[in-house]
């Protein structure tokens, strides 16, 4: 632990690997330490068609790219790691890990984004990895020549739909409202795809198979009438909780549990900034995660400078 980073970031996302070259760009010695593989959401996304400058990329070659980038400028990037105690306040910033290795840096950027939200119904630990899925990238192509179905209503939801429909022959996309939370031209490519249909204004109710996943039961709303579908696969795409558990005592959270930062993405706690999915904020893009990112690391600079 001899070293004392200019900057550690918690999480190697579209806003952690971002903040990262800005940082280590700048010169500042700057560390990354990342729980899961690097680039966060982005390597569960099938396709991403909305990145400005890029044309249409799979989500695993952006990370990809970015990882490399924050690399170049000597960005130090620390993978599979889980962080066990953080001490974030005071001058100097300490991080422990599960392993017992400690880190410390003058400053600290949070970016540990989210994880898929559950519906919390009966089945879904069952049949998790066994018919049902939260990632279209990951798991898409088990599903090939297969009828399947895709819980939600907004961008997510419709644009891996029209992902899946690479593989499977019938995508019907079950909505609890009697519109779309999408983007217009996101729904209008979702209603051309002739292999997608719509149930609305219901919702899932439960998940029935043997060893996997056989049929789903549906309530429709309005009526509450209850029916059966079978279906081999059921992609769930109902949104994001942030991965804040770990902080609640030590940084202010929102009652979404999001990080509270001001238009400099720093938190109530002094040296240390957030970005990304886990902040207070309304629009979750990979736009706007690097966007904040970039706020973050130059606000560090800034702070060191001072
Ligand atoms: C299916 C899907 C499709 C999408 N499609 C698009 C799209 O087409 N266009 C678009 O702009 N956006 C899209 N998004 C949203 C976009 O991917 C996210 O908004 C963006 O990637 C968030 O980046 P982030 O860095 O804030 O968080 P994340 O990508 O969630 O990264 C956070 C990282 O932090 C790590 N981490 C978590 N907790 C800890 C911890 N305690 N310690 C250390 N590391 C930790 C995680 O392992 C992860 O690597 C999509 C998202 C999904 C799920």
């Amino acid at each position: 632990m001899s070293e004392v980073f200019d900057l550690i970031i918690v999480g190697g996302g579209a806003a952690g690997l971002t903040a990262g070259i800005y940082s280590s760009r700048a010169k500042l010695s700057t560390l990354i330490l990342n729980e899961g593989a690097v680039g966060g959401q982005l390597i569960f996304t099938e396709e991403i068609a909305n990145y400005p400058g890029v044309p249409t990329t799979k989500g695993y070659m952006l990370a990809n790219n970015m990882k490399v980038q924050a690399k170049s400028f000597g960005c130090k990037i620390k993978t599979n790691i889980k962080i066990k105690k953080y001490l974030l306040q005071g001058a100097v910033k300490t991080i422990e890990l599960e392993d017992g290795r400690m880190f410390q840096g003058k400053t600290v950027i949070l970016t540990p984004g989210g994880t898929p939200r559950s519906l919390n119904i009966p089945g879904e630990e069952i049949f998790k990895g066994k018919g049902i899925s939260y990632c279209a990238t990951c798991d898409g192509e088990f599903f090939t020549g297969k009828e399947i179905v895709v819980v939600g209503g907004g961008n997510s939801a419709l644009e891996e739909a029209v992902a899946l429909t690479s593989y499977a022959t019938k995508v019907t996309i079950v909505h609890q409202f009697d519109q779309f939370q999408a983007f217009e031209h996101a729904v209008e490519e979702a209603e051309r795809n002739p292999k997608i249909e719509f149930i609305m204004e219901s919702e899932l109710r439960g998940f029935y198979g043997n060893e996997q996943l056989g049929k789903v039961s549906i309530e429709h709303l309005p009526t509450g009438k209850i029916s059966e579908m079978k279906t081999q696969g059921v992609f769930i795409f109902v949104g994001y909780q942030p991965n804040t558990t770990d902080l609640e005592e030590l940084i202010e959270l929102n009652n979404r549990k999001e990080i509270v930062v001001d238009s400099e993405m720093k938190t109530n706690v002094d040296g240390v900034y957030a970005a990304g999915d886990c902040i207070n904020k309304k629009y979750r893009q990979v736009t706007t995660a690097v966007a904040e990112g970039t706020i973050a690391a130059l606000g560090v600079s800034e702070y060191l400078r001072s």
